[in-house]
């Protein structure tokens, strides 16, 4: 479902063709991919620029990652974008859109699903999946993920962006730049991941067991002569085809 939903949205929403947005993303995302067990996933993982103004991101189970242009404008570096990507994939590492949907709280979500128009219509509750996904903001369905979940993904991914030789540290930035931007906006991307206080308290304490990951993977790959990720963010995050509409639905 994870991947059927993928390509619908690959048909739904515009595909940012910009070259250097497009590197900037593939060399994070790569970088991690390939510290992701293959037990998650057996294939290649497949990543997708949407150029879209939301300022959102997501993974789903099936190895796909997508990126909205609109985060690009948040995310300050590399390290950041790591942060972002690693915690999307911490929530498929843990299965959590699978304890979403089995977990019935789906009533209380009150959703329509018959308003939701998600490819083959021989799939039965299919507003309940992209809720449980996680992509639901795509298409009005939000159900955010609950505390114990994020607090899983927060450690799962800051583990395995560490891991993949982006500093851990820049996590905590991240949520601190997220944080204060829904208090004028309200991007996506909080609307399914709610920002907690104890969520930056925890990835700062979290720092005592995954900045020695990063430290090690930096020796490492200084013995072998050589380089950890060095992922440009582009100057400039060519203007989205695909402008946030209005939130009143
Ligand atoms: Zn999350």
């Amino acid at each position: 479902m994870g991947v059927s939903s993928f390509n619908q949205m690959k048909k739904e929403i515009p595909i940012s063709t910009d070259i250097k947005a497009n590197a900037f993303v593939h060399c994070v995302a790569n970088a991690i991919t390939s510290n992701i067990p293959k037990s998650a996933h057996q294939g290649e993982w497949e990543v997708v620029v949407f150029d879209s103004a939301q300022i959102n991101a997501f993974a789903l189970p099936g190895g796909k990652i997508g990126v909205y242009t609109g985060i690009l404008n948040v995310t300050e570096n590399q390290h950041q974008l790591a942060a972002i990507i690693g915690h999307e994939v911490g929530h498929v590492l843990e299965h959590h859109s699978n304890e979403r949907l089995s977990a019935n709280k789906l009533s209380t979500i009150g959703l329509t699903v018959a308003t939701i128009a998600l490819g083959a219509s021989d799939i039965d509750d299919k507003g309940l999946w992209i809720a449980g996904l996680g992509i639901g903001v795509q298409y009005g369905v939000i159900m955010p993920y609950s505390r114990s979940h994020e607090s899983e993904a927060d450690i799962v991914g800051q583990n395995l962006m560490a891991r993949s030789g982006f500093n851990p540290k820049a996590s905590i930035k991240l949520w601190q730049n997220m944080s204060k931007l829904s208090k004028d906006a309200s991007p996506e991307f909080m609307s399914t991941h709610p920002s907690h206080k104890t969520r930056i308290e925890q990835l700062g304490k979290h720092l005592t067991i995954s900045l020695p990951y990063y430290l090690a993977k930096k020796n490492l790959t200084e013995k072998n002569k050589e380089n950890l990720p060095q992922c440009i963010k582009p100057e400039v995050i060519p203007q989205p085809k695909l402008q946030i509409k209005s939130k009143s639905k």
